[in-house]
């Protein structure tokens, strides 16, 4: 956070003060939603929840030692009133960004924005300072309230974008207007929610509609891999700049590989030469992802050295992302269970057979949600896929989208006793507990309702 009087908040958000004794008084930082986190030199801001009522903390905020708090009303401590909070704190958070000349680069997509925001910050933070969103604070409160812990020396600020429907990623932009807009991939996350892929597209587009043009410095990132984003060029004034294993791509991967332990590794090549990379993370996915760094890495004056060498030693910043753990006993337990989609899912599987290789795998999986009319042959045809790669066991976890994996294997490779259906997280620990032995290698991965990351932490505590 910089430094800013009272007086200039109030002007920068059009508000009015109320019981505030003294308008030179400095707010320090950092801003705050959570009344918890307030402290000295504090702004607490007060937003009118469905439960809570922010500004029924104002005494407490003040107390702690908060300056003052901005919301929509008077609380008799000093406070600068607005009528629309969000607006307010968005202006604010320009205004910060602005002063500091700071780099915006904004990314969204439907998998995969938390992994590659983590991926550019690590690779960013070796050229210059870089702040950039905690986990996945992607709406209109995290993404000011992340452009705000911004300080004098931050050079980049890298967000990540969720979008709920049409028109909240143009809002998102307007709150904290990218120069850099990353568009990943168009998947079938959500898709039942947004009503079809084009829909989808539509959402995610508006990203690169909101860059300044060329002239300005505007550039749009596109994964040149995915028809629906790389159509996304034709929608922006911004240069373009394409990423992806496509010849078109500026920024390729060739050349791409698993290693015996799963892990991804290539050779990049982006305008200004090649280097290779062999990654840290695990999953074929993290090609794409990392591309996608490499091209926001490479717009922002990176060599492909210093941009290998970082995505080399890079590391996962977020939990429960193929997270790969050793028991003493020699069983590996892959904890993937954050979020799953069709796309990750086979990634994932693929993953576990290279780093299993020669081993017993198992791969224990439950829903992928939110895939509307697609959700029967999206399941059938991730048990098929278990069947092809060979991987030891399944175990499907949880209601009828369970049983369209197991039925899948089961068409697939007549797979009876190699594939177990079970109801619920508890029953899959019962089983995995009597049945690993020491070598075994298993994947936990469903979507985030699941919560089947109960069964890996399980898993770990019995190794
Ligand atoms: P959320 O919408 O929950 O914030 P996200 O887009 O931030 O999700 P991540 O948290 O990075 O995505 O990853 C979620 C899951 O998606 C991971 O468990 C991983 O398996 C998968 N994933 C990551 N990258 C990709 C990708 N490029 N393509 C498909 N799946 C991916
Ligand atoms: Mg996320």
């Amino acid at each position: 956070m910089i430094t800013l009087s009272l007086a200039e908040i109030a002007e920068v958000v059009g508000g009015r003060m109320h019981d505030i004794p003294d308008a030179s008084a400095e707010v320090t930082g950092p801003v705050v939603r959570d009344s918890r986190e307030a402290g000295p030199g504090s702004l607490f801001v007060a937003f009118v929840g469905e439960r809570v009522d922010g500004h029924d903390f104002a005494a407490q905020v003040v107390q702690a030692g908060a300056v003052a708090v901005l919301g929509s009303r008077p609380v008799g401590v000093p406070a600068i009133v607005v009528d629309d909070v969000q607006a307010a704190l968005g202006a604010l958070a320009r205004h910060v960004v602005h002063r500091l000349g700071t780099t915006l680069v904004a990314l969204t997509g439907s998998a995969g924005k938390t992994s590659t925001k983590d991926l550019i910050a690590q690779v960013l933070r070796r050229k210059a300072p870089t702040v950039f969103t905690p986990g996945s604070m992607n709406n209109e409160v995290g993404l000011p309230l992340t452009a705000l812990t911004a300080t004098d020396e931050t050079k980049f600020l890298v967000l990540e974008m969720g979008a709920r429907g049409i028109g909240h990623i143009r809002y998102l932009c307007e709150l904290t207007p990218p120069r850099i807009g990353l568009v990943l991939n168009v998947g079938s996350a959500h898709i039942g929610e947004f009503g079809g892929r084009e829909q989808i597209a539509r959402a995610k587009g508006e990203l690169v509609e909101a860059l300044p043009p060329a002239e300005e410095g505007g550039t749009a990132v596109l994964n040149a891999d995915d028809p629906l984003v790389r159509a996304m060029a034709s929608r922006t004034k911004a240069k373009v700049l394409l990423f992806g294993e496509s010849d078109e791509a500026d920024v390729r991967a060739e050349n791409v590989r698993l290693t015996d332990t799963g892990q991804p590794s290539f050779s990049l090549h982006t305008p200004s030469g090649a280097s290779d990379v062999t990654m840290r993370l695990y999953g074929e996915h993290h090609v794409s992802n990392a591309l996608a760094a490499a091209a926001v890495a490479h717009e922002l004056g990176m060599s492909a050295d210093e941009i290998a060498t970082a995505l080399s030693e890079a590391g996962s910043l977020s939990r429960w992302r193929m997270e790969v753990t050793e028991r003493p006993d020699g069983v590996t337990v892959v904890n993937d269970a954050y979020n799953a989609n069709p796309e990750s899912m086979k990634a994932a599987l693929r993953a576990l057979v290279a780093m299993g290789k020669g081993r017993r795998t198992w791969a224990v999986l439950g829903k992928m949600a939110e895939l509307g009319d697609e959700a029967l042959a999206e399941h059938d045809a991730v048990g098929r896929l278990a069947v092809r790669l060979n991987v030891s066991k399944l175990v499907a976890v949880g209601g009828r989208e369970a049983q369209w994996l197991q039925l899948g294997a089961y068409n697939e490779g007549s797979w009876g006793e190699e594939s177990v259906h079970v109801s619920d997280a508890q029953a899959a620990v019962d089983l995995l507990r009597s049945e690993l032995r020491p070598g075994d290698v298993v994947l936990v991965k469903a979507s985030r309702s699941v919560g089947l990351e109960s069964v890996a932490s399980a898993l770990l505590e019995t190794g």
